[in-house]
């Protein structure tokens, strides 16, 4: 299969490259279009086997659901059971990068909720997203569009590396904005609770100020579990790229930031000594946005993704950083931890699972 790239205008999407997109849609085809979180790999979510098309496309396990896109919250009674707890956020958060997970309705087959009764909703806040699911007319699933494991595409070039020849197309709206997928919740029965499934675009402090007399629970995998759940290469990782990624923090609640950094950066500093004696390709993943104390890291490639004050920056050159490594051939690779502020959360809990289990507490 040829894999058609078409660009599109951000802003004002050419009617007529989103009416053959939603073409390709309706006839149970895949399309990759950029969202302001990354870019989805869609299909019509009401049919099966369109959507068993994204599975096969990404080699993803059939047992992880999808997040189904819609254009207009008024659609919500198509895919869900509208709880009126949800509705606040809903209207405070769409289009936008949170995700609820609701009762499904009968339209929505297994293979877009893996068998599950509950189905995870959003709309995107994209001009593309938004005119190609008007235009196809319906629902549109789409997990990130990368092959199952990688990390996910900001750009359209991302989406081709990994599946050209795989899809029908791409629409090539530039660079996402947010850089890390949406913010996945849950309200339980008693509207008391929100439990924040993966922590992603829209931040547990903005989900606090929208429902202040909510209590929001983490139950996404935190850094203690991932240090320890799974040894590497055991389990399937995820966001990964190809060499071995291993996080290094500093867990003294004592030490002050600029004494934890040192500590951290001395750590890697020793590693990547031992490790240019082997010959070994390194890298370095850094959230400083300047020289380091103590000069220069010196690996194959170092990037550096920004003060750690500016998480935003962090998360939008998160997935490109680790396909660098990729094509710079890097076998090893050191992530600093950076604090799990605002959208940092989401930072490194995809660190945390591009690791797979690897971490060092220094
Ligand atoms: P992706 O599409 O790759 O960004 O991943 C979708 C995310 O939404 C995964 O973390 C899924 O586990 C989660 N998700 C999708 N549907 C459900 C659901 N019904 N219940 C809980 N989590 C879900
Ligand atoms: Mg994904």
């Amino acid at each position: 299969m040829e894999t058609r790239l078409v660009a599109v205008d951000p802003e004002h999407p050419d009617e007529q490259a989103i009416a053959a997109a939603a073409e390709i849609i309706r006839r149970g085809g895949l399309v990759a279009f950029p969202t302001e979180t990354v870019y989805g790999l869609g299909a019509n979510a009401l049919d099966p086997a369109a959507v068993r098309g994204i599975f096969r496309a990404k080699g993803r396990p059939s047992d992880n659901p999808l997040i189904v896109h819609l254009a207009d919250p008024a659609d919500l009674p198509v895919v869900a059971v509208p709880l009126p707890l949800v509705e606040p956020l809903a209207r405070r958060f769409w289009p936008g990068p949170l995700t609820l997970v609701l009762p499904r309705t009968a339209a929505v087959p297994d293979e877009t909720t893996a068998g599950l009764d509950t189905v995870a909703v959003r709309v995107p806040d994209h001009p593309v997203a938004l005119a190609l699911i008007r235009a196809s007319g319906c629902p549109i699933a789409a997990p990130s569009a990368n092959r199952s494991g990688r990390p996910s595409p900001t750009t359209a070039a991302h989406v081709l590396a990994d599946l050209a020849g795989r899809i029908a197309g791409v629409l090539d709206g530039g660079p996402a904005g947010i850089g890390v997928e949406s913010t996945v919740i849950r309200v339980d029965e008693t509207g008391r609770c929100i439990h924040l499934l993966r922590p992603g675009g829209v931040t547990a402090d903005q989900l606090h100020r929208a429902a202040p007399h909510m209590d929001i629970h983490d139950a996404s995998e935190s850094a203690a579990e991932a240090a320890v759940a799974r040894s590497p290469g055991m389990k399937y990782t995820h966001y990964a790229p190809r060499g071995a990624l291993t996080v290094v923090r500093c867990g003294d609640p004592a030490a002050n930031p600029a004494e934890a950094r040192q500590r951290i950066l001395r750590a890697i500093r020793r590693e990547l000594e031992a490790l240019r004696e082997r010959g070994t390709k390194t890298g370095v993943l850094l959230f400083g946005g300047g020289e380091p104390a103590g000069g220069p890291v010196q690996a194959d490639l170092v990037l550096d993704l920004g003060p750690a004050d500016r998480p935003e920056e962090a998360a939008r050159r998160l997935y490109a950083a680790l396909r660098r490594f990729d094509d710079a051939g890097t076998e090893v690779i050191f992530a600093e931890a950076m604090p799990e502020t605002g959208i940092g959360r989401a930072v490194m809990n995809r660190l945390y699972k591009a690791a797979g289990g690897r971490v060092r507490d220094v």
